[in-house]
């Protein structure tokens, strides 16, 4: 017999499939780990297909050397999806089963967890006698059947053990223990569904794709629950992504409270052990329900019985490391393989899923008023160009600092949203313009008062503060937009004995930290939380009532087509954390161009009018979902090598056009808006083709890219970045 391997080692001369000779006895399957001879080396594969026969001179066929675990690692299903990922992403197989299989598994470093206990063997207490601490040792285990090893150790030290041990008085007993991430107690309340949550459990049936729309505070979380429970009850396991910020240890412990040791979960915080032990604990199906962020789509489960994506439309379901691929695309895969249904939901669902929703693609499902029965906040638009006439050019108006004083009298809470870390967004010199940029990215630094200190956003690069311009010599520096340290040193000033806490990156990076800051909020009243888009999702604090967005504008003028979408998505998301309970809620919403469209749409949460026009607006333009954008990104730490590579793909490409005239809406070659992030230069080239363009033109312009061989190239469909 044959097997088909696949290399364990990521690069493209390797992206291929070798095949080995199996030799007699050695018991193989498909997805098997096997070790190699490859060259004079000694390698790790894994096997995607087992034959008879082979295309090749089966004398100079090599044996392989064996199989390395007792089962095959890749299951059946996941082989299909890598030859899926392969073609629809254009990605090699080798990074793909980097994904399937995470390095923990892979690398063989970490290993399963054991504890070691005492136990007795068959003693002789009186050939002791002289030996006290032996014979306590004996006693005490008389007494308590097992003791930890290391307690004992500590307890009466290593020679009186040994001596035991070696005697066989006292023999070891190895017991495996899982390192599980650490999870908030919390009690499970059991709630009786409201009617628009019965209607969604009713529709969601059967091999389909469905949107939820539910607003925020709908109860859709209970809807995803009880179709979790559903797929138990039919034996079957569950798989649920949520954007990974949105991953508190609350919304992990309302899962554990309610499906207990079932649960696995899978995001990046967790460490190697604990990641080695989730990933066998659902290999294995001992844990059937899979709670995690944008990988755990790829958890080793089995027979699943329902896929749920939780806020649909957040683009960290896009990863933009290599291997590149869109989860919800590899969801819906695993929806089809297992003839389950493909949930996702949102307050605000993507201009993509919603259109296929009005296609008839996908089927839609209304959640439209707050379990509560409460109306959702209300939205008040403070327009600061009349307050700059008024007079107020500081960063709060007075509606917003009025209605702050309000809540702290009523000793309740409030979020204050702004979505820039740091004190303020770039140091600028007022004489000659200079702006202090990182010397490995072409991005302006960010002044972090904290620590006094410029800092990098893109590669955590630090510089010291610029008191003097280093290109004119003056000193008067001017500073850039507010981010959250200022807001938060600001709000101390205007009231200071109030608590004003602050969740960002840089107050999270420490484990555990995230939800120390969520506890000392959920206690303390009043209390202000100054944070990023941290703050704007999944959080249920049932006493704020009032949440201000202090640059509202900012989300709006990026050079991105999707930019007034975010911009919605990122207003309804944030408003939706006020008036969650029994008190009504209010939003703030501070901006410059008050008439904007995407304002007046997310104060009336009428999402139904916002997508109608930003469809229109899409149609009109030929962008997605009325087109397909690809940008192939070259990036090199020798720009003329970028350059030279670029050039040549896009006298490639000239020839897709020629030949495919009618399907390129748009073609063009350039820097990318961040020229250089990390030394490395970056270009790139788009090309917009009409949606209904064949999957070969895409093939074709994928072929472009392959003789760029210095250069790292990332090929994207609709990227959520643009950057
Ligand atoms: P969403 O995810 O749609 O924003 P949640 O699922 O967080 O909303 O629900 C909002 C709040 O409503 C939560 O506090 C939840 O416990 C509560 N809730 C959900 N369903 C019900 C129900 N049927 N009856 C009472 N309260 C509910
Ligand atoms: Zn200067
Ligand atoms: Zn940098």
């Amino acid at each position: 017999m044959f097997a088909s391997v696949i290399i364990d080692q990521d690069t493209k001369a390797l992206n291929k499939v070798f095949d080995y000779l199996v030799p007699q006895g050695v018991d193989i399957s498909v997805g098997a780990r096997v070790s190699v001879p490859f060259g004079q080396r000694t390698l790790q594969g894994f096997v995607i297909a087992l034959k008879e026969s082979c295309d090749y001179d089966a004398s100079k066929i090599k044996k392989l050397y064996g199989v390395m675990d007792d089962f095959a690692l890749i299951k059946p299903e996941h082989i299909q999806l890598m030859k899926y990922m392969c073609d629809e992403f254009h990605l090699r197989q080798t990074s793909v089963l980097r994904l399937l299989v995470p390095s923990e598994i892979r690398e063989g470093k970490v290993r399963e967890l054991f504890e070691k206990y005492a136990v007795l063997g068959k003693y002789d207490l009186q050939s002791l006698n002289r030996a006290k601490k032996q014979q306590e040792i004996i006693k005490k285990l008389q007494i308590e059947g097992k003791i930890l090893i290391s307690d004992l150790k500590k307890e009466f030290g290593e020679s009186a053990l040994k001596a035991l041990i070696d005697k066989q008085f006292v023999l070891i007993e190895r017991k495996k223990i899982n390192r599980k991430p650490l999870v908030l107690q919390h009690q499970d309340k059991p709630v009786t569904l409201s009617d628009q949550q019965n209607r969604a459990l009713q529709i969601i049936r059967g091999n389909k794709t469905f949107l939820l729309h539910g607003v925020t505070g709908s109860g859709k979380t209970e809807v995803y629950m009880h179709l979790i429970s559903q797929a138990l009850n039919e034996g079957k396991s569950a798989i649920m992504l949520v954007p990974e910020i949105s991953l508190t240890p609350q919304v992990v412990a309302l899962f554990r409270a309610r499906f207990g040791e079932k649960i696995a979960l899978l995001h990046s915080s967790l460490s190697a052990g604990e990641r080695f032990d989730e990933w066998r604990r659902i290999f294995c199906g001992e844990a059937q329900v899979v709670v995690g962020a944008r990988s755990a789509i790829f958890a080793p489960c089995e027979n699943v019985g329902v896929i749920i994506i939780d806020e649909e439309h957040e683009q960290s379901y896009i990863s933009e490391a290599n291997p590149r691929y869109d989860s919800k695309e590899v969801a819906a895969f695993r929806a089809k393989y297992n003839s389950c249904p493909l949930v996702l939901g949102s307050a605000t669902p993507s201009i993509d899923d919603y259109q296929r929703a009005q296609d008839g693609e996908i089927t839609l499902v209304e959640m439209p008023v707050r379990a509560n029965g409460k109306p959702l906040p209300k939205i008040q638009i403070v327009d600061m160009m009349n307050e700059l006439r008024s007079g107020n050019s500081g960063t709060f108006s007075t509606q917003l600092i009025s209605d702050l004083a309000k809540v702290i009298n009523d000793k309740k809470q409030a979020m204050v949203f702004i979505n820039r870390r740091g004190y303020s967004s770039f140091m600028m010199c007022r004489e000659c313009g200079y702006v202090a940029k990182c010397n490995d990215c072409d991005v302006s630094l960010v002044y972090h008062r904290e620590d006094n200190r410029l800092k990098c956003h893109y590669c955590g690069k630090q510089y010291k503060v610029l008191d003097v311009c280093p290109n004119c010599g003056s000193r008067s520096i001017k500073q850039g937009a507010v981010g959250t340290e200022r807001i938060v040193h600001e709000l101390a000033q205007i009231f200071p004995d109030v608590k004003i806490l602050r969740m960002d990156n840089d107050t999270t990076s420490k484990k555990n930290a995230h939800q120390k800051l969520l506890q000392e909020f959920a206690s303390t009243k009043p209390c202000v939380l100054v944070g990023t888009q941290m703050i704007a999702k999944g959080h249920d604090f049932e006493d704020v009532t009032l949440v201000g967005i202090v640059d509202a504008d900012q989300s709006l003028y990026r050079a991105d087509y999707r930019a007034t979408e975010r911009c919605f998505q990122l207003i309804t998301q944030v408003s939706g954390r006020a008036g969650r309970s029994q008190n009504e809620g209010k939003v703030d919403l501070q901006t410059y161009s008050p008439r904007h469209y995407v304002y007046k749409f997310a104060a009336n949460y009428d999402y139904k009018a916002f997508f109608k026009k930003e469809a229109n607006i899409r149609k009109t333009a030929a962008f997605p979902p009325f087109s397909k954008i690809i940008r192939i990104l070259f990036c090199h730490n020798d720009e003329n090598v970028v350059k030279d590579e670029l050039k040549s793909c896009y006298n490639k490409l000239l020839k897709v056009r020629e030949v495919h005239f009618d399907d390129v809406i748009y073609m063009d070659a350039m820097k990318s808006p961040i020229k250089k992030i990390k030394n490395l230069y970056r270009y790139q080239v788009i090309v917009r083709i009409k949606l209904d363009s064949s999957k070969q033109i895409e093939d074709e312009i994928f072929d472009c890219t392959q003789n760029a061989l210095k250069s790292s190239v990332f090929f994207e469909v609709n990227p959520e970045n643009m950057a």
